[in-house]
């Protein structure tokens, strides 16, 4: 089966959406749509209409063009069956279901810690991962609602995924993100190299987003809160706990 093609548009003031699309269709599915005029265009631009939208959580800035969309195109809206505020989803998913959207299989994985309710959506057989406010190039997302245990046990199914994993997320926080980390990890050859490769794409005005799950693996603090380094850094052996000190350190920096 051919690739789906995602099409990354920005939003807003540094939000991304996405548009998924197989190549030769007509119909697509929008990721988070905020920005009507932004997603009408990327729709134009590829001569489809959306036929589906998924949503990772609640707040504004990933729903607010939901419900205009859906008048629009009639679109069938997705999302998680425990997140009340919403715009109320014509499917409600729960955590693990596997769904089809145009032959393509999404898992749906519950990640609370951003907000309670929120959810990823991963993209079984291509390892295409839609990760919303959970997981950002080289950081995660605030602690609105979680605890740190449960932002950790949610950080570390996604460390699960297959290393392969295109990971797109809500927001262009990368840079940000990148001089933090280089604070707490200075060392990290890999890092450096990656924040050289980020400033390159900031200079041309591209996006550093999608990322690869192997590149978070290596550089990303927040999914190496259970190494030995991180845990000398922080002066704990308990995971959560370097989390939840490093998110405050992050939230303070
Ligand atoms: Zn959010």
């Amino acid at each position: 089966m051919q690739k789906p093609n995602v099409y990354l548009f920005p939003q807003l003031d540094d939000n991304y959406g996405y548009l998924i699309k197989n190549p030769h269709e007509t119909k697509g599915v929008l990721v988070d749509p905020s920005d009507l005029d932004m997603c009408l265009k990327i729709l134009e631009l590829n001569d489809c209409s959306a036929s589906h939208i998924i949503i990772t959580h609640h707040h504004d800035d990933h729903i607010s063009a939901v419900d205009e969309i859906k008048s629009r195109f009639k679109s069938l809206v997705i999302g998680y069956k425990n997140d009340s505020k919403i715009p109320k989803p014509d499917k409600e998913v729960e955590d693990q279901e596997i769904f089809e959207i145009h032959g393509n299989e999404y898992k749906v994985i519950h990640t609370p810690g951003h907000t309670l309710q929120h959810i990823n959506y991963f993209m079984l057989k291509h390892n295409i991962l839609f990760s919303g406010d959970t997981l950002f190039s080289i950081g995660c997302g605030r602690m609105f609602e979680g605890n740190p245990e449960v932002f950790w046990n949610s950080l570390s199914k996604l460390k699960q995924l297959p290393e392969d994993t295109k990971v797109y997320c809500g927001h262009e926080y990368t840079m940000a993100n990148l001089k933090f980390a280089l604070n707490i990890d200075p060392d990290n050859e890999k890092l450096n190299e990656y924040y050289k490769w980020a400033s390159h794409q900031e200079k041309e005005h591209r996006p550093t987003i999608p990322t690869t799950l192997s590149d978070q693996l290596l550089c990303n603090p927040f999914l190496r809160c259970d190494t030995d380094q991180f845990m000398k850094f922080f002066d704990t052996q308990d995971a959560t706990e370097v989390f939840a000190k490093m998110r405050s350190a992050k939230d303070n920096f």
